[in-house]
């Protein structure tokens, strides 16, 4: 966001907000929890809170699954024609470029991020995502067979929409979690209930305001905030709900797919990450070093992609990490909504203290802190980026994801590029892998070897439309794109004898 945004008039908007109450969007009328219970939103630069939503739970999640089921089986919504479901979406991706500033607002005050990456980063994704999926919506065919010619009948198979999904996100992207759920669900038919993360829930609470004033139906799309102990559990183990898409840990994915086990939900899981980065030594190293270290930085290293193990050529090695550290010094920290800043806080002290306990044992364990490493001095969760090199495979601070602003560095010899694969692929995660090379033969050599879904080679392009997912423990199935969309449906094969 530009300095000469009309900071003012956001503020204002947000302001409005804020004065509204925050409730649960259940068939179309916004309600507070049956018992009243109430959370508490906290801005992680201050540690205080500013707002707070209602406490769903068991009975408010059926509710609003029972709305969902409503709206996808009676009602409108089934009878609208796919061009209908894009024009919706088209419009709300309009509605939400309308407001992007003030919802980028929101969100940097709930979440931490700064404002300018959250509006340029996140809701410029989100409205890309719902332009994407509006334009998918009838595009979901499935084919025909024909038999042999002296044979009588012929085979096709259809995608219907998979019913009810429920769909459950994190805080560190929550308004593009969010609408990277709602837009494929919706595009192909499904009706929704979202439970926000209860650490960064307002954005997803202002798109629901958008979309009850653009004509779906009511039941359509359902918002349940609270606890992922209360609400999430019980939205996973419905037995009324076809689907589960989740956003977040390894460790909650683990219990959502049990949950989902009662009545063999379709489940799709993104999950965890501990990516590396591979820097040959013929690569563009200051270039490489930079986007290395401002990756580093992007929502304070809360990012399931984020690069984390770094493993460079030994020739190269000191030159990358004298520039990366150079890099992580000059970062600009503060709270999200003050101008210039490049790194926000962490989310919660809780997350602040696992983030400095890894730091702590990885230099326990012999790795050495080039940088950082300290809590700053001031209120709310900060803590500076940090670097350390001579790390070992088996330290924590290289096997667990950390999630914080924390590098670990290694270096490789002379080695041949199933080696240096092998190093990278040593971790039970596998969401991203990075390359920088300048040679092209190294880089697609590389990219086969490595066990992960996502593959950059020299700060990667236009990824934001490809499919993104997990291999190993980083996930189930894909988002984005048509394969994101296809995730929400079923296929129906129909014989038909002449
Ligand atoms: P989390 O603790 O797993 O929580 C994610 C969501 O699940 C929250 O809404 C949470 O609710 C809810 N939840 C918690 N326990 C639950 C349960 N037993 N049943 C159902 N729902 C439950 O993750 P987080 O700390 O919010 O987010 C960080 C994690 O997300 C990291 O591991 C990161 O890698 C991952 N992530 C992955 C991707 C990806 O696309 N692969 C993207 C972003 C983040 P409450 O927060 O209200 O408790
Ligand atoms: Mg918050």
């Amino acid at each position: 966001m530009n300095a000469n945004l009309a900071t003012e008039r956001i503020e204002s908007a947000t302001a409005a907000f804020l004065q509204r109450p925050h409730q649960l969007l259940i068939g179309g009328q916004w309600v507070p929890a049956t018992d009243g219970a109430t959370l508490e939103v906290i801005n992680p630069a201050t540690g205080r809170a500013f707002a707070s939503i209602a406490a769903g739970g068991a009975p408010e999640i059926d509710a609003a699954v029972k709305a969902a089921r409503k709206a996808f089986s009676a009602g409108a919504w089934p009878k609208v024609r796919a061009a209908e479901r894009a024009r919706l979406l088209y419009r709300l991706a309009d509605a939400v470029e309308a407001n992007a500033d003030e919802i980028a607002w929101l969100e940097s005050l709930d979440g931490g991020n700064p404002v300018g990456s959250v509006r340029h980063v996140d809701v410029a994704m989100a409205i890309d995502s719902l332009r994407t999926s509006a334009s998918l919506a009838d595009k979901i065919t499935g084919e025909t067979q024909l038999a042999a010619l002296q044979s009588d009948g012929m085979g096709y198979y259809v995608r219907e929409p998979v019913g009810v999904a429920g769909l459950i996100t994190p805080w560190n992207a929550p308004f593009l979690m969010a609408v990277n759920k709602i837009g494929p669900a919706l595009a192909v038919g499904c009706t929704v209930v979202h439970k926000p993360a209860e650490l960064a829930p307002l954005s997803a609470l202002r798109l629901g305001e958008l979309i009850c004033e653009l004509g779906f139906p009511d039941g359509v799309v359902n918002i349940v905030t609270g606890l992922g102990s209360t609400a999430g559990q019980s939205l996973a183990e419905h037995a009324d709900v076809n689907k589960i898409s989740f956003t977040g840990s390894t460790r909650v994915g683990r219990s959502i797919l049990t949950a989902s086990a009662i009545n063999l939900k379709r489940v799709t899981l993104e999950l965890g990450g501990k990516s590396p980065i591979i820097v040959l030594p013929d690569a563009d190293l200051e270039r490489a070093a930079n986007a290395i270290g401002d990756e580093l930085c992007f929502k304070s290293g809360q990012f399931c992609a984020a690069g984390t193990r770094l493993f460079v050529h030994r020739r190269a090695h000191d030159e990358v990490v004298d520039r990366i550290a150079a890099r992580l010094k000059g970062v600009k920290i503060g709270a999200g909504t003050a101008p210039g800043t490049q790194m926000g806080p962490i989310i919660s002290e809780k997350q602040l203290d696992r983030v400095l306990g890894y730091i702590s044992s990885g230099s326990s364990q012999g790795a050495e802190l080039v940088t950082g490493g300290r809590r700053i001095d001031r209120e709310g969760y900060f803590v500076e980026p940090t670097l350390l090199t001579s790390t070992r495979a088996e330290m924590s601070l290289m096997r667990d994801e950390v999630f914080g602003p924390v590098l670990g560095a290694a270096t490789f010899p002379d080695a041949d590029l199933d080696q240096i694969a092998a190093l990278a692929n040593d971790t039970d995660y596998g969401l991203a892998a990075k390359i920088w090379t300048r040679d092209l033969r190294s880089a697609h050599v590389l990219a086969r070897k490595l066990q992960a879904g996502l593959i950059t080679i020299n700060g990667g392009g236009a990824h934001g439309r490809l499919p993104f997912g997990g291999f190993k423990q980083s996930g189930l199935g894909r988002e984005g794109g048509r394969e994101g969309a296809l995730g929400f449906t079923e296929i129906k094969s129909v014989s038909l004898g002449y």
